[in-house]
């Protein structure tokens, strides 16, 4: 549920803001989080009171209890002296304590608000609808929910050693990752799993455990985690997708993801699973 509030209720010094102009976020000058701000400090709202929304607390996350007014510029450019703009990804990455539950999330609302302005159905204007995350249509009574796209993510591991793929869109960082991919329609987890690392590298995998999961706001995806054992067959690398896949020493690793990534946390996880069986000798 999104509410637009008063002038009342926005006159608060403690809101935090999140303002999107294109794909990037309204921040304070050399600052990199967002802004604890009254309205009244931002002129370039002035034409934009009505599209003002609250966001939502998430009901596990009650340790945050500040206000959250998510504002959408559009294709608007701020110009206004003491602000600017930074990218999505950059300012996630600065405030991780909050980027995936609400810069993350502000924004997959964001989105999904801006794709969703029509009806998919008749083609009349959708309206938001107050109490819960959707646009209904009242022509016709088709209503739409934010997309969450889920994507399978795993490390394969086979005694000391782990498989790492490096993918295309890596070729200049050098760095080997887990295996990822969309679930189809019509697919479990599981098999989408099996499915992706036969496309992906050519092996079979087997004994697959469920590791974590992490929202990914580009645009909407989230990641479950999978940790499985290798089961047979010879790397074959997909084209066009894989530049190379190699089953990698745990003592001799390449470049990997860091470990506030789920592929970082995955292969961390992995590379401990793998010591403590070769320690205990099994
Ligand atoms: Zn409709």
């Amino acid at each position: 549920m999104m509410i637009r509030k008063t002038r009342a209720q926005l006159e608060n010094n403690s809101a935090l803001w999140i303002i999107f102009s294109k794909g990037s976020v309204v921040v304070r000058e050399n600052e990199s989080s967002l802004p604890h701000a009254d309205v009244s400090e931002m002129a370039f709202l002035s034409e934009y009171q009505d599209d003002i929304h609250e966001l939502p607390p998430l009901s596990e996350a009650a340790e945050n209890d500040e206000t959250v007014f998510v504002v959408d510029l559009g294709g608007e450019v701020v110009e206004s002296v003491g602000w600017t703009t930074l990218s999505l990804r950059a300012l996630l990455m600065a405030n991780q304590d909050i980027g995936f539950s609400i810069i993350g999330r502000a924004w997959q609302y964001t989105h999904f608000l801006r794709t969703h302005r029509f009806c998919g159905q008749c083609g009349a204007k959708t309206e938001l609808v107050t109490w819960e995350m959707a646009v209904q249509c009242h022509q016709c009574g088709h209503r739409s929910y934010p997309r969450v796209s889920p994507c399978i993510i795993v490390a394969i591991h086979d005694n000391q050693r782990i498989l790492l793929a490096k993918g295309t869109r890596h070729r200049e960082t050098n760095m080997y990752s887990t295996l990822a991919g969309f679930v189809e329609s019509g697919e479990s987890l599981v098999q989408a799993t099996h499915r992706e690392v036969m496309e992906e590298v050519g092996v079979k995998v087997k004994n697959i455990q469920y590791f974590d999961s992490q929202p990914w706001p580009f645009p909407h995806s989230l990641m479950v985690g999978f940790i499985a054992e290798y089961d047979g067959g010879e790397i074959q690398c997909q084209e066009n997708e894989i530049d190379d896949a190699q089953w990698f020493d745990i003592d001799d690793l390449p470049i990997i993801p860091p470990k506030l990534s789920i592929a970082g946390l995955l292969i961390e996880r992995t590379i401990s699973i793998i010591r403590e069986k070769s320690s205990s000798g099994s």
